[in-house]
């Protein structure tokens, strides 16, 4: 199990920023009109903290929580929070007795798993509410259009003795950061024949939902009654060539805690494939891969110190990288900044995806538990966090 480790410095520290998370709840809000938002605070909220990440967005009109598993939803409702939550990820034999108890809306894509919330509600006699997921080709969770048939039909007799309410059918898109791809069609086709198949079996659940952050900004025929917007929420822009006005909401920064000067042709962190070509002042920073930092992006990355971009020079290792600091003036305790909004010369989380050859994603939901999360509130809103 992951420790929660005392606080004794901010050697190294991600300040999230709930104004950003703030205004692009808003923003998702106002380009989607009349559909709900439901704010994906999964894998603790991208690294940026689901509790505090979930009240900003329910404060900013957010109406749902999304997340992963059963164990992220219900910490969510020890917090106290009530509003509705849709869970999607389970094993076929697990409890979900709390889910159920906790008001919890699961996701179905399969029979075993509606076998399962059906042991779940009958065990603790309250009906369990359900998202029929169907797979509309991206091929992952979901139920494939040939059995949807079945298994919508198996829901209806359950939901006829009052196991399961059937709130919402829903389905993930393979590449809506391009509309231009023609997938996109096929895909919408196939969730509308699957509507079309439930509708008929006379069961008209609430919400439909296909839409994930980048369908969201830009596919207005794909909002139906609800959309599922993670990325955008952290300041992530989802379309390749288009800038949608999103803030970044992490910054992540460190102390430089050592600074030396070597000398020319000095090897540089593990495997010496660095070699300084001249008399080098080198600072040293606290964060390494087991932080979150690519290993692969230290050949290619730069920080912020002072105003100043400086390389990394040598691998990054574990627990701490090295920069080159002979541009800058730097001291012991200062600053050195990883990623933020770019606004002052930093890198963005985006740039670090493209040095690392992933995701920004990957980027923040692999900033470990070693970093403390700092935050700045939204200015309009004065709950505690
Ligand atoms: C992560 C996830 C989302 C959010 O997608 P973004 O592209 O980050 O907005 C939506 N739906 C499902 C099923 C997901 O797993």
């Amino acid at each position: 199990m992951a420790i929660n480790l005392p606080r004794f410095d901010s050697l190294s520290e991600a300040i999230v920023d709930l104004g950003a998370v703030a205004h692009n709840t808003k923003l998702i809000a106002k380009a989607v009109g009349r559909s709900q938002v439901m704010a994906v605070v999964k894998a603790d909220a991208f690294g940026h903290g689901a509790i505090p990440v979930a009240r900003t967005a329910l404060a900013h009109g957010a109406t749902w929580l999304g997340v992963t598993s059963q164990a992220e939803a219900i910490v969510l409702r020890r917090d106290g929070i009530d509003a509705p939550i849709l869970m999607w990820l389970y094993g076929p034999n697990e409890d979900l007795g709390p889910a159920v108890k906790n008001d919890v809306h699961i996701s179905v894509a399969s029979f075993d798993h509606l076998m399962c919330v059906c042991r779940a509600a009958k065990k603790n006699r309250r009906p369990a509410s359900i998202h029929l997921k169907v797979d509309t080709g991206l091929s992952r969770s979901g139920t494939p259009l040939a059995e949807w048939y079945d298994l919508v039909a198996s829901a209806r007799e359950f939901q006829k003795t009052g196991l399961v309410t059937i709130t919402g059918v829903w389905s993930h898109l393979a590449n809506a950061e391009d509309p231009s791809d023609p997938y996109l069609d096929f895909q919408v086709s196939s969730f509308r024949s699957a509507i079309s198949t439930i509708e008929r079996f006379g069961v008209a659940p609430v919400f439909y939902h296909i839409a994930n952050s980048a369908a969201s900004l830009q596919i207005l025929s794909l909002h139906f009654d609800l959309v599922r917007a993670g990325a955008a929420l952290y300041g992530i822009e989802p379309a390749k060539n288009i800038h949608f006005g999103l803030r970044p909401a992490m910054e992540l920064r460190a102390q430089i805690i050592l600074i030396k000067t070597v000398a020319a042709g000095t090897r540089v962190s593990y495997g010496s494939s660095y070699l300084t070509r001249r008399d080098t002042t080198l600072g040293l920073v606290s964060l390494g891969f087991a932080d979150g930092i690519p290993r692969l992006a230290g050949k290619k990355a730069s920080v912020l110190i002072n105003g100043t971009r400086c390389p990394i020079v040598g691998c990054v290792a574990m627990d701490q990288f090295v920069v080159d600091i002979n541009r800058c003036s730097a001291k012991v305790g200062d600053v050195a900044i990883v990623f933020g909004t770019g606004t002052t010369g930093e890198p963005l989380a985006s740039d670090w995806a493209l040095w690392a050859k992933t995701n920004s994603h990957e980027i923040l939901t692999g900033i470990g538990n070693r970093v403390t999360r700092t935050y700045l509130r939204p200015e309009e809103q004065h709950d505690n966090y």
